[in-house]
């Protein structure tokens, strides 16, 4: 049962295409596992296209139409090829990757601390999104920190609870600079996070704080 839903501002954006290339993926995430999410995004699609359709039309340029006609009699034939996958790094079983994933190449899991490992997600086109997975083993806990902007999170597997609530898989968390926490596994298993951070992660502690800069997160 899904307890933490999107704000319908990012739902919003997620209908308008408008979110970052980060959020889209994170927001992505979670709406391939909540169909209450995915109503409220076709509703304010709808929405979106009665406006659309209310406004007056603009004013073409006088060459667009013959160069729409053009397009449609000799389509441009060079696609370009989907970008090479690399082999993603092992999850645990009954765990999926996302679908919101598919165009992004996902690094092998890299060591931060005893039971925390991350990945780098590398987004297509999006040299400055910064999106990573966490995965933190059972009843361990991440350094506290808050962000430098605003930071979503999808549970992909495992739960946790960082003080304000408990974050299950299938949730959704939206973290801004306000907001100081320190995620603590729940004891049933591993946790894995897909994360968006706008900026960067801030962390208390030295300690953290190195290994946050060496992981870029
Ligand atoms: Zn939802």
């Amino acid at each position: 049962m899904i307890a933490h839903h999107p704000s319908d501002e990012l739902l919003l954006g997620a209908a308008a295409g408008t979110l970052d290339a980060g959020a889209a993926i994170v927001v992505g995430a979670h709406l391939e596992g909540c169909a209450q999410c995915r109503a409220s995004v076709q509703a304010f699609e709808s929405v979106g296209g009665v406006m659309l359709e209310s406004l007056e039309p603009a004013l073409m340029a006088p060459e667009a139409l013959a160069r729409t006609l053009a397009m449609i009699a000799d389509p441009p034939t060079a696609r370009p090829s989907a970008p090479v996958q690399s082999p993603r790094p092992d999850l645990p079983s009954g765990v999926a990757w996302p679908r919101s994933l598919a165009d992004c190449a996902v690094s092998r899991w890299h060591w931060m601390g005893p039971g925390m490992r991350w990945s780098r997600v590398t987004v297509p086109n999006a040299a400055d999104a910064n999106v990573f997975l966490l995965r933190i083993g059972a009843g361990k806990a991440l350094a506290n920190h808050t962000h430098s902007g605003l930071e979503l999170t999808h549970v992909m597997c495992g739960s946790f609870h960082d003080g304000r609530s408990l974050f299950a898989a299938g949730d959704f968390d939206a973290a801004d600079g306000g907001v100081r926490h320190q995620p603590v596994l729940e004891t049933d298993g591993e946790c894995i996070c897909l994360a968006s951070v706008q900026g960067h992660l801030v962390f208390d502690s030295a300690i953290a704080r190195m290994i946050g800069s060496m992981a870029g997160i």
